[in-house]
């Protein structure tokens, strides 16, 4: 019987990144042992206020995610489900903290099972001990001049500090 050809996992982990979290950075070096390649996408949002360009949240990103090889970074516009395809992916990633997170992502899950059946959508949890992190929650102790090292990564926190600064 003739061996099956591999099977590669392409997969895209969508987010605002705004900015990244060392709870976004696990979920990354979980997912990077899963796929053969991992594409971190920043969702520019025109009705999303946020502290950080698109720009400037892929090259933090990028300078972030320096140490997974198999790691890229890209941004995206429009429906998840057509830049999984222009990016020849076939596994979108997603994180759950807890399970107020999961209502949410099921209904995105779904939808973009409906849009695009080829596709699916695989959730992971992040360590215990990033449960509660959130971009937002970080940006908000940071802007009142509370300490967040070891919420993200130090280049994060020194960009956070000078923009909050401003
Ligand atoms: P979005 O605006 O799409 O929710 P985020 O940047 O806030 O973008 O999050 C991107 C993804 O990462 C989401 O699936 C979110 O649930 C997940 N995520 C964010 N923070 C954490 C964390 N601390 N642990 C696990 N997953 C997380």
């Amino acid at each position: 019987m003739a061996a099956l050809p591999p099977s590669r996992i392409v997969a895209i982990y969508p987010g605002s990144f705004d900015p990244i979290t060392n709870g976004h950075l696990d979920l990354i070096s979980r997912g990077s042992k899963l796929a053969d390649r991992l594409i971190v996408a920043v969702l520019q949002n025109q009705r999303k206020q946020s502290l950080f360009t698109v720009a400037e949240r892929v090259e933090m990103l990028t300078e972030v995610v320096k140490p997974y090889a198999n790691v890229e970074v890209g941004s995206f516009h429009g429906l998840l489900v057509d830049y999984v395809a222009a990016r020849g992916a076939n596994f979108i990633l997603r994180g759950i903290r807890a399970i107020s997170d999961y209502e949410y992502e099921l209904q995105i899950a779904h939808m973009n099972r409906l849009l695009s059946p080829g596709v699916e959508t695989v959730f992971l949890m992040a360590a215990e001990a990033y449960s509660f992190v959130s971009s937002q929650l970080v940006k908000e102790v940071a802007s009142l001049g509370g300490n967040v090292s070891g919420l993200v990564p130090p280049l994060i926190e020194e960009r956070l500090k000078s923009r909050v600064a401003k």
